[in-house]
């Protein structure tokens, strides 16, 4: 018999009961009992639905009240000493402060979990950081499994990710502790083994990164240690190749590997070559990225003759764990039933798996009526009118390279725009939105409920952007924005309004802790059959004399917000959305907005794990841009935003965007971040953020005239702005209101600085 198994299962709940039991212990409302009770229905509903699907082994371990590499560090015995905590005697408790902060201590960090949406908590260590084990929670799970009677396949995050993603104080080098890691994996391994577990996955996608040497060596330093007296191992790596390591990988005392097919699949040839007689593979097929049904024909095309050859050492296997998809289609009501059989979420991948299986063990025919709805289902999809839009396609391809340009360059550009919007140095603007009041949420929550209507809605969102209009001009900001009072979200918000997005009722996918995400699903040619902005923009910037900023998401940051199809090149469905991009911004154009902003704060999250496979991307991201603003006349000003991100490795993709002005975040890292922007001599306009929205504190004129100065240090001055770090919705008027003044007097005194000195520097 094949064995099928998944790397990990959603731990959100399928109508997010983790979330809401997370929130309610952390209000104080339920106590830790209710949480724990929770969590373990949550594992024993999850085991029970991978049994039910007929899986070889159920995975556990993989379950988390926040984060995995948390678990990890708990699990190791090394939360940072900075806490002060007993890492033997860990509460429940403590171990929400240290994903969340206490009175005393800031939260560890976050950050994002390799390519996806999923944020992990970075490790803290230094060179004298111990692992000496922690409370015993792992082995509950693990024990839980057990006596609910399941096949149980722990699943660990392995040594050498778990290092490569921590950081290290004070300079000190991660690899020296490889060896006292690889022990304490040894202790955890040889616990488990005793409690008659036989395999183990050891999640390792730091191997699909671009390893330096010392890091590829830390695999041949560890493994053996914590493999001395372990289970069987089957190191698991994941959203893209390996097969560059495989002899390496090969050579290390595991049984079997898992590798990525969804993402990867030029990669088999070479693992199958090498495949030692004793050794699993574990054929990650399903996706576990992207909400498609598997095409199961194809998988099997490339299955059998795998089957073939190396027999039952061949394993079945989503692609990687199934947190980045949603719970089950069940929950999905309201989806369109043509588009609704397109798609799998992880409980029908577990489904597909079980079929794929029963079709390698029992031949084709076995399985026949399942191939055949899924044959139906596919060519549905593929000849489904909903697809394909001819329009579109031959729109774009009668877009030429002129129109992927400005007519002019930079400089020339400002000249016009200058003229026209008579700007002050040093100009002021907002990033877009403002503070989202309980009272608009209430207003848009009626709305939908339908217990107002559409005219009703739109009067009240009107009648916010005129208040936003007038605190603005009292405030003597430059640049107004509308305040995005209509928005829910800066994706939803147009792939709603667009032809190819469908909405789930509830495809949650979780990104931190307790917060959830629902993507869109893009699943056909983009179109925009009618302007989506152009109303609201036009009726503020009927309110005053000053320029409205017209606020549009860009291409790029919807394709990577979203569940994105999986038949045509990724780049194609961006420059699709970027054409409608481009028209909407020639509506604004024309019904007289002077000044467009696309954001783009999803350009930097979008590179591929393998730097050599940077350009690539960037060439296509850049483009579809391009092809958004490029369609604007000299005299109108083109913004893009960005938000907390590293820059200095992608400035010349930045620069190509070529917007007039780009806004960025970095008051936190109090204009460090500035510093690359200088010395590449970026050439546009740039607004370094000077208030950090991430924090209820107000900043003082004297804080934003200090980060102003760093800046005009930096960047000349003439394209210098000023403006907060990002949009404001999640703050409230009584900490906005007082830093824009502030930021408004800050910039009012440097200009007075530059009045009374020479012009070319604000005077100190
Ligand atoms: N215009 C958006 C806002 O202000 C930008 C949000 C973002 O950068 N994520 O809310
Ligand atoms: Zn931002």
């Amino acid at each position: 018999m094949i064995t099928t198994h998944i790397p990990g299962y959603p731990r959100i709940g399928a109508r997010r009961e983790l979330k809401f039991a997370l929130e309610a212990c952390w209000r104080g409302e339920t106590g830790d009992a209710n949480l724990l009770r929770t969590g373990s229905e949550l594992r024993a509903a999850h085991w029970r639905r991978q049994r039910e699907a007929g899986l070889s082994l159920v995975t556990a371990g993989d379950f988390s009240f926040y984060d995995p590499m948390l678990d990890t560090l708990v699990l190791l015995g090394c939360p940072p000493l900075r806490f002060g905590f007993d890492p033997q005697r860990l509460t429940l408790r403590q171990y929400f402060e240290l994903a969340r902060g206490n009175a005393g201590q800031p939260a560890l960090e976050m950050t994002k979990w390799f390519d996806t949406n999923y944020h992990y908590l970075v490790p803290e260590l230094s060179a004298q950081t111990r692992f000496d084990g922690g409370p015993d929670w792992y082995f509950e799970h693990i024990a839980e499994a057990l006596a609910a009677g399941h096949p149980v396949k722990p699943v660990l995050i392995g040594p050498v990710t778990f290092l490569r993603l921590a950081k290290a104080g004070g300079g000190a080098d991660r690899l020296v502790l490889v060896e006292p890691l690889a022990r304490a994996y040894a202790r955890i391994l040889g616990r488990l083994r005793g409690m008659g577990i036989e395999w183990v996955q050891i999640d390792e996608p730091a191997l699909c990164l671009e390893l330096e040497p010392a890091w590829l060596d830390a695999f041949d330093r560890a493994y053996p240690i914590l493999a001395a007296d372990a289970p069987a191992l089957l190191l698991a790596t994941c959203f893209d190749a390996a097969d560059e390591h495989a002899d390496r990988v090969l050579r290390l005392p595991v049984r079997g590997i898992h590798i990525d097919l969804v993402r990867a699949p030029g990669q088999l040839a070479a693992w199958q070559s090498r495949l030692p007689a004793d050794r699993v593979l574990s054929a990650g097929i399903v996706d576990g990225r992207n909400i498609w049904r598997t095409d199961l024909r194809r998988a099997l095309a490339l299955l059998q003759p795998l089957h073939e050859a190396i027999g039952n050492r061949l394993w079945l296997a989503s692609s990687c764990s199934l947190q980045h998809v949603p719970v089950s289609l069940s929950g999905e009501q309201g989806l369109d039933p043509e588009v609704r059989p397109w798609l799998a979420f992880a409980d029908e991948k577990l489904e597909e798996l079980r079929v794929l299986g029963k079709a390698l063990d029992g031949g084709t025919k076995s399985v026949l009526a399942e191939l055949e709805a899924a044959d139906a289902v596919l060519a549905s999809r593929r000849t489904s009118r909903r697809i394909v839009n001819e329009e579109v396609r031959a729109r774009l391809g009668r877009l030429s390279p002129a129109d992927e340009r400005r007519a002019n360059s930079h400089p020339q550009r400002s000249v016009l725009q200058q003229a026209q919007l008579g700007l002050p140095p040093l100009p002021t603007t907002t990033i877009g939105s403002f503070p989202q009041t309980p009272q608009i949420r209430a207003t848009r929550a009626a709305w939908k409920r339908g217990e107002i209507g559409e005219l009703q809605y739109l009067d009240a969102m009107r009648a916010e952007i005129r208040e936003v209009i007038a605190r603005q001009e009292a405030l003597g900001i430059d640049v107004l924005v509308h305040g995005e009072a209509e928005r829910n979200d800066m994706v939803e918000f147009f792939g709603e309004q667009l032809w190819g997005f469908c909405f789930t009722q509830n495809g949650w996918v979780q990104s931190y802790g307790s917060r959830c995400v629902k993507p869109p699903v893009i699943y056909g040619d983009v179109a925009r059959p009618e302007p989506m902005t152009v109303d609201i923009s036009r009726f503020a910037q009927s309110l005053t004399e000053k320029p409205v900023k017209g606020m549009l998401t860009g291409p790029v940051t919807i394709l990577q917000w979203s569940f994105v199809r999986d038949d045509q090149p990724r780049a194609d469905t961006a420059l699709q959305i970027a054409l409608a991009v481009r028209e909407e911004v020639a509506d604004l154009e024309k019904a007289g907005i002077r000044v467009i902003q696309i954001d783009e704060p999803a350009l930097r999250e979008g590179l591929p794990l393998k730097r050599r496979d940077w350009n690539g991307y960037l060439d296509w991201a850049v483009r579809a841009f391009r092809i958004a603003s490029a369609v604007a006349a000299d005299e109108t000003q083109i913004h893009t935003h960005m938000c907390y991100a590293e820059f200095n490795d992608i400035l010349p993709a930045i620069a190509a965007m070529d917007a007039d002005v780009i806004t960025i975040e970095t008051s936190r890292s109090n204009m460090e971040l500035l510093d690359g922007f200088g010395e590449f001599r970026y050439p546009n306009g740039i607004g370094p953020g000077v208030y950090d929205i991430h924090s209820p504190r107000v900043p003082q004129t004297e804080d934003i005239l200090r980060l102003m100065r760093r800046a005009c240090g930096v960047i000349p001055l003439p394209q210098l702005w000023i403006n907060p770090d990002c949009g404001l919705k999640t703050r409230s008027w009584t900490e906005v209101e007082p830093a824009l003044r502030n930021m408004v007097a800050a910039a009012r005194q440097l200009r007075a600085g530059l009045a009374a000195s020479d012009g070319t520097g604000p005077a100190a």
